[in-house]
Order: C-alpha cells, then structure tokens, then sequence
C-alpha cells in the first residue's frame, strides 16, 4: 500500500471515468446528438408507438445475453404498429439518446430504457386482478382472528375484519402476480413472495434511501392519530419516510421500522428466530405498538421491546431514528 494516488493507478487503456463495459461509452460518441435532458419521460412514452417501441426492444433481449442491436428495418417489422418509416423515424428518435441508442449497426435500449421496460412490464394494467382473501399465516394480534390478505386495485391489504386494524398496505404490481414457476397458484408461496418483495423496499428505507429513485428521504415521527391510517391502527408513534424527488412514502410502526437493526437481527438470531425471513406481518412487536413505550415526545425518544427466546432486547430511537441505546434484558 502506499498513499501515493499515481502509484496506486492501475495499467488500463481506459481513462479515470471511463465504464469499461465493452462498447458502451464508444456508443455513446456513436449518436448524432447528446440528450438534452429536458423533456421528461412521461411525454416520451405517453405515445402508443413509443411505448411499442419500447416494448419491443425490451422483448427481443429477453432474460439472458446484452441488450441486442435492431437494424432500423428490423425494429419496425418487429413493432406491431402499422404506420409509415418516416413517421415511424420521428417517433424512434424521440427515444434515442433518452431511452434508446443509436449505433452504427441499429437501435438497442439504454439501461434506463431496460428499466422503463420492466415497471412496464410489471405495472401492465390490463392484467389487473383482485384474489383473496387468502390465509397470512397469523392470527391477529389485537383479538386473535385469523388474518388475512385481499388483493384489489393493485394494493395488497393485510388485515382482521374482525377488529378492522390495518396490519399493511403494499403497492403490488398486477405482473407481480403472474405465478411463478415455482409456487403456481400457490397462495402461501405468492404471499411469502409479496412479503420478501415488501422488505426489500423497506430494507432501503430503513436505511435512508428510497427503493425507487435512490433519493434521500425525509424521516420523521409523528403521533399515531396524525397517521392516514390512524381509524384503522392503534399506534402511539408512527414512522414517517417520504422521498422528495419521486414521492413514494410509507408509514410504519418503530418496530418494524428497526426490522434490518444488525444488533435486533442478531439478537434473535442468537435465540433462534430469523426476522429477516419471519413473515413480517407475524411479529407482533413490529406490528402493534404494545412492545412500544414512548418515553419522549419533544424531542422523540421512542424505546421498543423484542422479545425473542426468553430474554428482551430494548432498543430506543430518537427523532431520526437514529438508533441511541440497545440493551439486552
Ligand atoms: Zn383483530
Ligand atoms: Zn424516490
């Protein structure tokens, strides 16, 4: 090691700054104009033959392999739409430099474009459907009914009718629900599968960051009654984290909010319970405020107590959710 930065510069053909994936900055110098960056994505795509553009780009590479290069004729042939070249041009170069390349031998999509079509893919609106209510392998743990799921409106709800509380409300996109190869129609399977894709997104905001955008969000504690869901939850504190840039939010108990804490994940770990694969929804203590004692509302100070293999591990937060003391009892 040596804290000399030239001595530390590897041999490389490529400059400080380049991406040494093969091609992609050299497609780059291959495009007769630079983006400009000011038109936004909902008008480029806001056109059935774009949109078809998209889509087709997006079939042709399939799960595996780069993204393929379509001469122009083939991009059209391959388009289901019947218009004419000129008009069919007009449209492809709308895309080019934002969501598509233009190489010397053809278009092919950009990353942003792989990823314009998957949220298409995902979020088809035509394949809306309602299931449910399905068993969620709880019993609720306000009255001891069972809980269940009911999907509608691309909302995924987790419930007790019994008592009306709200345990979750997860935005599931219908292609979400196209059943896998490995769980069919198999009801536990595509529940586990919601969870596992719920935690991912709240794995990012318990750390700072929004699953969408990658932004930063605004974290904040609130009382319970000022919560959107407050008829339907009975909390004392909720968390609040919202993304200025894109506007997705979530509102969730401190407990769940502390779900990815490495000292919680190993402390029941440690006993023997694995809270990063438990279905969420099962734990009570991250999804009723009963483990939860607020000891400070100005500034916040909100402890909450896991239980796990006969001892407790108290954690407390602050406004921030900064983590400021854990203690095994
Ligand atoms: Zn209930
Ligand atoms: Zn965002």
């Amino acid at each position: 090691m040596t804290d000399d930065p030239d001595d530390r510069a590897p041999a490389s053909d490529y400059d400080p700054g380049d991406q040494i994936l093969p091609g992609w900055s050299a497609d780059r110098d291959a495009t007769a104009e630079q983006p400009d960056g000011g038109e936004s994505a909902f008008a480029l795509v806001g056109n059935e033959i774009r949109a078809a553009i998209v889509e087709t780009l997006g079939d042709e590479r399939g799960q595996e392999g780069a993204r393929p290069i379509l001469s122009f004729s083939e991009l059209h042939d391959a388009v289901d739409v019947d218009v004419v070249s000129s008009q069919f041009n007009y449209h492809l170069q709308r895309l080019v430099d934002n969501f598509v390349d233009q190489t010397e031998d053809g278009y092919r999509l950009r990353p942003e474009g792989s990823r314009l079509y998957r949220l298409m893919r995902a979020g088809t609106v035509s394949e809306r459907t309602t299931f449910g209510p399905v068993d969620v392998g709880f019993d609720c743990h306000h009255c001891g009914t069972p809980a269940e799921g009911v999907y509608a409106d691309s909302m995924f709800t987790v419930q007790c009718r019994a008592c009306e509380t709200l345990y979750d409300l997860v935005l599931v996109s219908p292609g979400t629900l196209e059943p896998g190869e490995s769980d069919g129609a198999d009801e536990p399977a595509l529940v586990a599968r919601i969870d596992q894709y719920t935690r991912h997104r709240r794995l990012a905001f318990s750390r700072g960051v929004c699953s969408v955008c990658a932004n930063d969000l605004d974290v904040a504690l609130i009382d319970g009654d000022e919560s959107p869901f407050a008829e339907y939850q009975d909390r004392q504190v909720v968390v609040h984290q919202s993304c200025g840039h894109c506007g997705s939010q979530m509102y969730v108990g401190v407990g769940e909010a502390l779900l990815y804490d490495p000292g919680l994940v190993s402390f029941c770990w440690e006993r023997g319970v694995d809270v990063t694969s438990e279905l969420v929804w099962s734990l009570p203590w991250a999804m009723t405020d009963d483990a939860v004692t607020v000891q400070s509302r100005d500034p916040w100070r909100v402890a909450v107590d896991v239980p796990a293999g006969g001892d407790t591990l108290r954690v407390v937060v602050d406004g921030d959710l900064s983590v400021v003391e854990r203690e095994a009892r």
